[in-house]
């Protein structure tokens, strides 16, 4: 157990869960605990309705300081965002529980692995969840299966991949935001350099997977550039991607906590501007979108590559359950720990 003694007793449903959570390995900065799940497979929610979403891990450990998937840890009662990049949950996987889960699905719907984790994080070296649910979709036909990842470690399902493309639709989506290095170590501190993202474009294209490069977020003034998006896309294309997809960032209250500090250590002249375009909402509107949906329309074209299938980003509000108040506490600094069970819980954590 994460704890000596009982969870809080006002835990309910998945912080319950979370406190009671076995800790399986501890590195220096990063602990993974195995969660309890009741169900794999989720429904997503208003334009996402028709999507299944799949996520093996609660937390990533590559620490994006974009990362809109921080709200994860919110619903586990674990308040700070930085959490989510240091307590990662792996969810205990039983096959024959999944593969029941799996024979609900119909014909031609469509799954998409990692909406909020990245299924190839280095937890999945040690537990290989990704994989279990992958050897289960290889023994279904009709699927239509999506896989969005900064890890060169999908490369090493490219086999089974192909495997399952044989009777269903598969496609990665491999996200690399810039080219250079020194700029990917500042926004996504321990995800593989953009070199190995490639590398693993074609190893899994060579496998006959197809492969889209994301360059999502797209953030003002630091990855936006025509001649920045254009080598993103010449990479992937030469490394046999099919399509490439590229959208502003937005900022909802969990990833905001991060990023604007991020901003102001290393974009200080960027943080005025970046807080007056924020603040009244947390996605961009206007002028920059349509400049950017432009600009990436033109790249394509030069290239001769197509554009990602859907779900095609960003994603709708409704996805993000419990995180629609916009920018409440920007000004106040982290929240304030409650006297809540749920913040004493918090505390615990925190002194892990
Ligand atoms: S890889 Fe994805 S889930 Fe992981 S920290 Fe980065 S944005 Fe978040």
């Amino acid at each position: 157990m994460l704890f000596e003694d009982d969870p809080p007793p006002k835990l309910v449903g998945i912080a319950r869960l979370a406190a009671s959570s076995d800790l399986l390995e501890a590195k220096r900065q990063v602990q993974y605990l195995e969660l309890a799940t009741r169900r794999f497979i989720g429904r997503g929610s208003g334009r996402m309705q028709d999507i299944w979403t799949i996520n093996p891990y609660r937390g990533c450990e590559y620490g994006c300081k974009y990362c809109y998937a921080r709200y994860a840890h919110e619903f586990m009662e674990l308040r700070d965002p930085e959490l989510f990049e240091h307590k990662i949950f792996a969810k205990q996987f039983q096959a024959f529980a999944f593969r029941a889960e799996v024979r609900r699905l119909k014909p031609g719907d469509t799954i998409w692995i990692g909406t909020a984790t990245d299924p190839y994080q280095p937890a999945e070296r040690r537990f290989q969840i990704t994989r279990q649910i992958l050897e289960v979709f290889a023994g279904e036909r009709g699927l239509d299966l999506g896989i969005t990842t900064k890890s060169d470690l999908v490369a090493r399902d490219a086999v089974l991949m192909a495997r399952i493309a044989e009777k269903n639709k598969i496609r990665v989506h491999v996200t690399i935001t810039t080219l250079d290095d020194r700029l990917a170590r500042l926004i996504e501190p321990r995800a593989p350099r953009p070199a190995l993202r490639l590398a693993a474009v074609s190893k899994l294209t060579e496998a006959g997977v197809p492969v889209s490069v994301l360059a999502h977020p797209v953030m003002p003034l630091i990855n936006d550039s025509e001649a920045s998006l254009d080598a993103v896309c010449a990479a992937g294309a030469r490394n046999g991607a099919s399509s490439f997809s590229a959208a502003p960032l937005f900022l909802k209250p969990c990833s905001a906590q991060v990023f604007l500090p991020f901003l102001e250590e290393r974009f200080p002249h960027l943080v005025r501007r970046y807080r007056e375009r924020f603040e009244k909402s947390a996605f961009l509107k206007g002028h920059y979108p349509e400049m950017i949906a432009e600009r990436v329309e033109r790249i394509r074209a030069r290239h001769g590559i197509g554009k990602s299938r859907p779900p095609e980003w960003p994603l709708p509000s409704t996805f993000f359950d419990g995180q629609l108040e916009l920018f409440p506490s920007l000004s106040k600094g982290p929240r304030p720990e409650s006297s809540s069970p749920a913040g004493t819980l918090q505390r615990k954590v925190n002194r892990l």
